[in-house]
C-alpha cells in the first residue's frame, strides 16, 4: 500500500452509467490521485482508468468481488501508468487488456489496444468513445462511456492540466470539444484538485453566482475528506476558468494582470488565464476572502 495519506478519505459512492449497464467506482490513490474503475455488474469483470499504483486497486477488487480485466490508460505520466508497471513487476498484467494511446505505443507497459482519435473501445457490452485531448501531453486521450468521461489530466474539476507538451490552442482546442459533451455527463478526471482550481476560478470572476455556490459545496465536502468528482460537464460551463472565456468579469480580469497582451479570441483568453493561473498570484487569496 502506498505511504501517503490520500486528500479523500470518503470516495464517492459507485454510479451506474450507460444506462445501468456500467459501474464506475472512485479509488484514492496516491495523494491526490483518482482511480476509476468501470465495472461491468453482470460479470465482476472491471477496468482500471489510470493508477499511480496497483496496491489500492488490486486490493479494492478484492474486496469487492471484482475481476481487474482491463487498464485504460489516457497518458504516459508516471502517476497514470504505474498501475501498469507495477503489475508488470508482479508478473500480473499479461493477460490484462490495456488500452491506450496509439502514438505513445512504447511508453504503455503492457500495451495490447493502440488505439487514437475516433476509435471504439467495448467494455461491459458498452462501446466507449476515444478522443485525443492533446494539450497536457501528446498522445494525451479521453474516453467517453455512456455519460461518464474519462479526462486524465485535461479537465479538472474547475481546472485543466498543466501545458508540459500544449501548446496552448491545443489545449484550448481539447478543452473546447470535452465541454461541448452532453451537460449531464459526469467528469471522472485523475486528481483531486479542485478546492484549489477554485480559488483561482474566484480570483478572476468573483461575480459568478454559480462558481460561489460551487465553492461553498466543495468546501464543505473537503472538510469531511470527501471528493468534489465526479462533476458535471455543465457544472465545468458555468464555473471553470478554462472554458469561461465568455465571461467579461473574467476576461477582464486576466487583460489586466498582462497588460499589452493580447486578450480577445476564446483561445487568447485561455492562454492568458492558463498563464495566470501558473504564476499562482491567487494563492494570497486567503479562505476568508472566499464565498461560504
Ligand atoms: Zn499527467
Amino acid at each position: 500500500m502506498s505511504a501517503v495519506a490520500h486528500v479523500v478519505t470518503r470516495p464517492h459512492p459507485p454510479f451506474a452509467v450507460a444506462g445501468g449497464r456500467l459501474e464506475v467506482h472512485q479509488i484514492p490513490a496516491a495523494r491526490d490521485n483518482l482511480v476509476w474503475l468501470l465495472v461491468d455488474p453482470a460479470t465482476g469483470a472491471a477496468a482500471a482508468v489510470d493508477g499511480p499504483d496497483a496496491a489500492g486497486t488490486v486490493a479494492y477488487c478484492e474486496a469487492h468481488g471484482l475481476r481487474l480485466t482491463a487498464i485504460l490508460n489516457t497518458h504516459v505520466h508516471g502517476d497514470h501508468v504505474g498501475i501498469n508497471r507495477e503489475l508488470a513487476r508482479q508478473g500480473r498484467l499479461a493477460g490484462l487488456r490495456v488500452v491506450g494511446a496509439a502514438s505513445t505505443a512504447a511508453a504503455i507497459p503492457g500495451l495490447t489496444e493502440p488505439v487514437d482519435e475516433g476509435d471504439t473501445v467495448v467494455f461491459g457490452g458498452v462501446a466507449g468513445r476515444v478522443m485525443r485531448t492533446e494539450g497536457h501531453v501528446d498522445g494525451h486521450l479521453s474516453y467517453v462511456f455512456g455519460d461518464a468521461l474519462f479526462c486524465g489530466d485535461t479537465l479538472f474539476g474547475a481546472g485543466c492540466g498543466y501545458l508540459f507538451d500544449g501548446p496552448p490552442a491545443k489545449m484550448h482546442a481539447s478543452l473546447e470539444r470535452l465541454a461541448a459533451l452532453p451537460g449531464e455527463t459526469r467528469v471522472c478526471c485523475a486528481h483531486e484538485y479542485t478546492l484549489d482550481n477554485l480559488r483561482f476560478a474566484w480570483s478572476v470572476e468573483p461575480d459568478n453566482a454559480a462558481l460561489a455556490a460551487r465553492i461553498v459545496a466543495a468546501r464543505a465536502v473537503r472538510a469531511e475528506g470527501g471528493a468534489t468528482l465526479p462533476s458535471t460537464i455543465a457544472l465545468e460551463r458555468d464555473t471553470n476558468p478554462f472554458l469561461r472565456h465568455g465571461s467579461a468579469t473574467l476576461r477582464a480580469n486576466v487583460a489586466a494582470a498582462w497588460p499589452g497582451r493580447p486578450c480577445e479570441t476564446p483561445e487568447e483568453i485561455f492562454t492568458l488565464t492558463r498563464a495566470l493561473k501558473d504564476r499562482k498570484d491567487y494563492k494570497a487569496l486567503a479562505d476568508a476572502d472566499l464565498p461560504g
